[in-house]
């Protein structure tokens, strides 16, 4: 599953800050999940326990916000609002509409002992 791998990187990178930034436990983390990145949040709920097991976010809270789907409409130059990432412009109907944001997650913060 797509999300697993995503989480173990997510890990990963905790792991490294801890090491960088000197903490030992992680109670929460904020991710920011791009509604075009086809990253199902239930899923990413279901694995979080999964894989946060036995490291040093193991029981940490998760937070799950959205950035919404932004694209550039290569024809009219208009920025149009996206739900899926290969949509028509809702302008001008073009289908080449560039995504600019959505597209991404990110680690948006974390709480730390
Ligand atoms: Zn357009």
């Amino acid at each position: 599953m797509h999300e697993l791998s995503l989480l173990e990187n997510v890990r990963e990178i905790l792991e490294n800050h801890a090491v960088s930034q000197k903490f030992s436990k992680v109670t929460k983390v904020t991710l920011e999940i791009g509604k075009l990145s086809s990253v199902e949040p239930e899923a990413l709920r279901f694995g979080f326990d999964v894989v946060m097991k036995g490291s040093l976010a193991e029981n940490a809270e998760l937070i799950i916000s959205d950035i919404a789907g932004l694209g550039v409409c290569q024809q009219c130059s208009l920025q149009v609002e996206m739900e899926t990432s290969h949509e028509p412009c809702s302008h001008c109907g073009s289908p080449f509409v560039k995504v600019i944001q959505g597209a991404e997650m990110k680690i948006k913060d974390l709480i730390v002992i």
